[in-house]
């Protein structure tokens, strides 16, 4: 359908916040995500400045039948928060964050980022389990499960989550909690932005800080007995650690990085990371105690947006000897100009008191996620890299499930979809034929409506 001048002005009119269109002034800066290799042109963007937009931006795509793509923090890295001549619900404007500190929740926009939420939550002593660079979406990381420092303590963020506000498909606003639309609740911790646009999440926090944070740095010839050291001392460790484990090619050279953040009491948390601390000849030790922001902002300036990147990701199966062999012998032969990474993330814990199909996201089980991770500035190296990155999945890939964390994936196809939302797919299905029929929200990792689902509860308007 060709959209008529009078009808985007009758849009641009019924908006609070702004609309961007191509050739327009900062229309460029609207359409950038954070991983720099998309590069998508939207017909219309709409910034949304509350939910009225985000309500009157559902409707008119439906009514002059646009592709839609949702954007929280921008930082996807298969670029779905952007697309193609349809129309982008931006709302990154839309970034509020309330603490009620005597309740100990905290409620934040569809559109903050998690630099956003911990800076209003730390000004009272709290925090929930959120994304570890700042500049990620509460919504994108939550919808699709959340992994942090706290997720061994607390949960994932999904976990955290106490209610939600959604605008549906067909343009309605529901709230959905443990009370209300339940099913909608279910299928929103984990399930990714398949079932309408989030315009607030509510969450429970908790008293965190100061923590016993930072990272311990190997040379690279020391990774194989300190990854071994590694995999039996995280497997047995308490719920207030979460450390992972980085083989990395930074500026400073090839190296093992492990990365930790101890969320209780300072005295024991010294007793507990002992172990850790004095395996090996670590080349740099800067653990010590810290405001959660400390370990919260401890990759920020590595994560600069604008960067190429390339993801693969898996959740392993078996954490062996062997898999810590082949993974480092494929790293130390074939080391690649920084930035690239192999990320060992700790799971476990409280993340895996919670039952697979309580929540949409199934993972439950694992001990150890893996992203394999390159990152480079120059669109010339873009094929070699993306090689290197393949190659070094495949090298992990005997030792990893079928499964995968739905966040980590890039444009993989339906095949990675499905394995990442396992063993809840067929009734994520039914949740989507219930509130998204005609798939109007299918720029994300995918459940698409079964054909045999029964008549939409709604008509899809001409
Ligand atoms: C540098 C970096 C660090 C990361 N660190 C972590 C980490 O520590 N833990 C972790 O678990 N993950 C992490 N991730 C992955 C992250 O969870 C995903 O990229 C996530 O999708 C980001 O959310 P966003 O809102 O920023 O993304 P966007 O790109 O804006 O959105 C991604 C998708 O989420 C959906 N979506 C976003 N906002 C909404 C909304 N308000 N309503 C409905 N749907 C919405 C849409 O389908 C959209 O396509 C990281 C990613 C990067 C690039």
């Amino acid at each position: 359908m060709i959209i008529g001048n009078k009808r985007i002005q009758e849009l641009r009119e019924s908006l609070r916040g702004r609309l961007f269109l191509p050739g327009e002034e900062d229309y460029d800066g609207a359409r950038q995500v954070f991983n720099g290799m998309i590069n998508k042109k939207p017909a219309l963007i709409v910034r949304c400045a509350g939910v009225a937009d985000v309500i009157t931006a559902v409707r008119f795509a439906r009514e002059t039948d646009m592709r839609v793509a949702v954007r929280g923090g921008g930082h996807n890295v298969a670029g779905n928060a952007v697309c193609d001549d349809g129309l982008v619900i931006d709302l990154s404007e839309m970034k509020s964050v309330r603490v009620d500190p005597e309740n100990r929740t905290a409620r934040g926009g569809g559109g903050a980022t998690w630099g956003d939420f911990d800076h209003e939550t730390q000004a009272f002593g709290l925090a929930t389990t959120g994304g570890i660079v700042p500049t990620t979406g509460i919504a994108g990381l939550t919808l699709g499960g959340g992994f942090g420092f706290l997720n061994r303590k607390y949960g994932l963020s999904c976990d955290n989550l106490l209610s939600a506000d959604v605008v549906t498909a067909d343009g309605r606003f529901l709230k959905a909690s443990a009370d209300e639309n339940e099913d909608l609740f279910w299928g929103i911790r984990g399930g990714g932005g398949n079932f309408g646009v989030v315009t607030s999440l509510e969450y429970r926090v908790h008293p965190v800080g100061p923590v016993l944070g930072g990272e311990i740095v190997y040379p690279l010839d020391q990774a194989k007995e300190v990854l071994r050291f590694y995999r039996d001392w995280s497997t047995t460790a308490p719920d207030e650690v979460r450390a992972d484990a980085t083989l990395l090619s930074g500026p400073h050279g090839p190296a093992l990085a492990i990365m930790v953040c101890y969320c209780g009491a300072i005295g024991e948390g010294e007793r507990v990371l002992q172990p850790l601390r004095s395996f090996g000849s670590p080349m740099v030790d800067t653990v010590a105690p810290v405001p959660y922001a400390t370990v919260q902002n401890l990759l920020t300036e590595v994560f600069r947006p604008g960067l190429l990147h390339y993801w693969k990701a898996g959740l392993f199966h078996s954490f062996s000897d062997e898999a810590i062999e082949t993974i480092v012998d494929f790293f130390a032969g074939a080391v690649p100009a920084p930035f690239a990474a192999v990320a060992i993330e700790h799971l476990g814990g409280a993340v895996s008191r919670v039952g697979p199909q309580d929540t949409a996201f199934s993972h439950r089980g694992a001990q150890h996620s893996v992203l394999v991770l390159r990152m480079w500035q120059d669109p010339v190296e873009t094929e070699e890299n993306i090689d290197w990155g393949r190659r070094c999945y495949r090298a992990a890939a005997p030792f990893l499930e079928e499964g995968v964390y739905v966040n980590y994936l890039g444009d993989e196809g339906e095949a990675r979809a499905r394995a990442a939302y396992g063993i809840n797919y067929e009734r994520l299905v039914k949740l989507k034929n219930k509130y998204d029929p005609t798939n109007f929200f299918r720029l994300n990792q995918n459940i698409k409506p079964a054909p045999e689902s029964p008549t939409p509860a709604f008509q899809t308007q001409s």
